[in-house]
């Protein structure tokens, strides 16, 4: 069991992987994208996230950006028909759809671990309290 926090950077690869912001070793979701309520490494609390719609807001920006970006590339370059765009372009945006919706909410919920947002740092509070910047 692991009872100094990590860093930010550390927190948010560890989510994006899928793992426990923690201690990097429990899973963090026990279902494709339901959260488990706690971790079952170091116990630590994870049903606080409030992710709501975050993660797919930000997937579809990304596989918009992308699968747009390719359309129009393949559009301009081969000009294929139509049935080659819907051929090619569907399965593609529903496997980056599926395979980075995991990975971004984990990131999501990592970062509202680590800002400790919603309820996330209560049991914590009590071994390393927040560092404030003098000013
Ligand atoms: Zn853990």
């Amino acid at each position: 069991m692991t009872t100094s926090e990590p860093s930010m950077q550390v927190a948010l690869m560890r989510g994006a992987t899928c793992k426990c912001p923690q201690c990097g070793d429990g899973r963090l979701f026990g279902k494709f994208l339901k959260v488990v309520p706690k971790c079952d490494s170091c116990g630590e609390e994870l049903y606080h996230h409030r992710a709501d719609d975050m993660p797919a807001y930000i997937v579809m920006s990304i596989v918009g950006h992308i699968v747009v970006g390719l359309v129009m590339w393949a559009e301009f370059t081969y000009a294929p028909p139509v049935w080659v765009h819907w051929a090619l372009w569907l399965p593609l945006t529903l496997i980056l759809t599926l395979a980075l919706l995991q990975p971004v909410k984990g990131f999501i919920v990592a970062l509202q671990w680590k800002l400790r947002m919603h309820g996330f740092g209560t049991s914590r509070a009590a071994l390393a309290p927040v560092r404030t910047q003098a000013s």
